[in-house]
């Protein structure tokens, strides 16, 4: 026997509630889709879930059935519900006829019937919403609220038709974490071009005294030469720092899995460094265990430990000594403790910590040196891109401030901790731990090459 075509009502019963989902899919890709898109699939989808309302025959006033505009708010609140960001629905009269539980959150509002002015003072915003009820208008709205947080949002208005009456429904996206992202990336050019710029200035001026007042005399063209390569040298640094920590940043959400023994990577650091450590007087010690397997890539844990020593030894006097510990605890609070608290009169902070992991044994590498320490005040920046205590202070040691933000973004990589400890006319420890793979445990992570 054929199959009946489906009645009107039956397409009705199915069509509209699939409109409805449309709101959730708009609301779900208003983080991804353009604003404008993401706007006007919400306001076909926030149609699409009152019309599903209004598919029941209007109530006659002298049935005791619930008004129009009742029954509707009921049908939507479930929808409303389920969307993924704070949404309102907003009477002609101005007043919240309904909300979800993101929306009361956000908002700190308790009870339906509030006017929205009272709760929000966005001209702009309010201004949608008159535009929605009166010219059914879409409009998208964005503004920021000061608060212990500076949030940005972006709120999308599309006008609706509420039982008999026209309404706006509103959903607000909070674009707080896109908008800092794009500062610091627009931050971070600025600081970019800013110290290539500095020896790229040097250097065009040295070029210049070179060909002309310096032209005729051997001596000084011989000096500002060197001065030259001083500047040059300056700039591989910054560019070589600058592409480690983009390709760093590329990889940092995948750890790694390979395995790499720290106490040999820190052997091969101070066989690296010891000539320049004797040139500026300085002696670079390893002392603790022979062999310590950790997880993590072997290339990258040796520009951790060279970043450390780098710093251990241009930061220290000449006589000064610099030693590196290589070690093992059983927990993270052990690790913490054997690592990063030693000293009782430091300061201290955790510039990188390892996410929660129960059961999980740690090897650490500490880097003491006798320097000058640096100042509490200072702490809670390191590891920010191109921050140089020095350069605060009006002393510039040829740093490129980027080194600790290497070293704490492969220490995030591996799902690791860096730990500071610093004194003032004691010296500095720096140590990174990481997840140690004990002598007896099963072979599974592969040798870093
Ligand atoms: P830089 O290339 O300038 O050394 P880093 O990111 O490695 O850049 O370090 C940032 C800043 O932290 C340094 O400029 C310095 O002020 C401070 N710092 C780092 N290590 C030490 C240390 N061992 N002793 C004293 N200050 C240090």
């Amino acid at each position: 026997m054929a199959t009946p075509p489906p009645s009107s009502a039956t397409i009705g019963r199915w069509l509209w509630p699939a409109l409805g989902v449309a709101a959730l899919a708009a609301a779900a890709l208003a983080r991804e889709a353009p604003a404008a898109l993401a706007a006007a699939m919400l306001a076909a989808g926030a149609c699409g879930a009152l019309a599903w309302s209004e598919r029941r025959p209007v109530a006659k006033p002298e049935r005791a059935d619930p008004a129009p505009a009742a029954q509707a708010l009921v049908e939507l609140a479930p929808l409303l519900e389920a969307l993924p960001d704070a949404a309102l629905l907003v009477a002609a009269d101005g007043r919240i006829a309904g909300s979800n539980s993101a929306a009361r959150k956000q908002l700190a509002f308790e009870a339906a019937g509030l006017r929205l002015s009272a709760i929000l003072r966005q001209p702009d915003l309010l201004d949608a919403v008159h535009a929605a009820v009166h010219d059914a208008a879409s409009r998208t709205v964005e503004y920021e609220t000061a608060g212990p947080v500076d949030s940005h949002v972006r709120a999308y208005v599309a006008p609706v038709q509420w039982g008999d009456a026209p309404a706006a429904l509103i959903a607000f996206h909070d674009e707080t974490s896109r908008i800092n992202t794009e500062r610091m990336r627009a931050d971070f050019l600025a600081n970019a071009s800013h110290e290539l710029r500095t020896p790229l200035s040097a250097l065009m001026l040295l070029m210049e005294t070179i060909g002309g007042p310096a032209r005729d005399n051997v001596e000084d063209r011989t000096r500002f030469l060197a001065m030259m390569q001083v500047q040059a040298e300056r700039m591989r640094r910054l560019i070589d720092d600058l592409l480690s920590l983009s390709r760093i940043e590329l990889d940092e959400h995948v750890p790694p899995t390979d395995r790499a023994d720290l106490a040999a990577v820190a052997r091969e650091v101070v066989d690296a460094l010891t000539s320049l450590a004797g040139e500026r007087g300085v002696r670079l010690t390893v002392e603790g265990e022979a062999r310590v397997e950790v997880v993590g890539l072997r290339f990258q844990l040796l520009q951790v430990i060279q970043n450390l020593v780098d710093n251990a030894i241009k930061y220290s006097s000449r006589g000064g000594a610099v030693i590196i510990e290589v070690g093992t605890a059983m927990s993270r609070e052990e690790v913490i403790e054997r690592a990063g608290r030693r000293w009782p009169d430091a300061g201290r902070i955790a510039l990188a910590t390892p996410p929660p992991a129960g059961g999980r044994a740690y090897a650490y590498v500490r880097v003491v040196d006798a320097g000058p320490g640096i100042a509490r005040r200072f702490l809670p920046r390191l590891g920010a891109r191109f921050f140089r205590v020095e350069r605060e202070m009006g002393d510039e040691r040829g740093g490129t401030g980027l080194g600790l933000a290497l070293v704490k973004h492969i220490v995030n990589r591996h799902r690791g901790g860096l730990l500071v400890e610093s004194e003032p006319g004691r010296g500095s420890a720096f140590a990174a731990y990481l997840e140690h793979i004990p002598a007896d445990a099963p072979v599974s992570a592969k040798v870093s090459p």
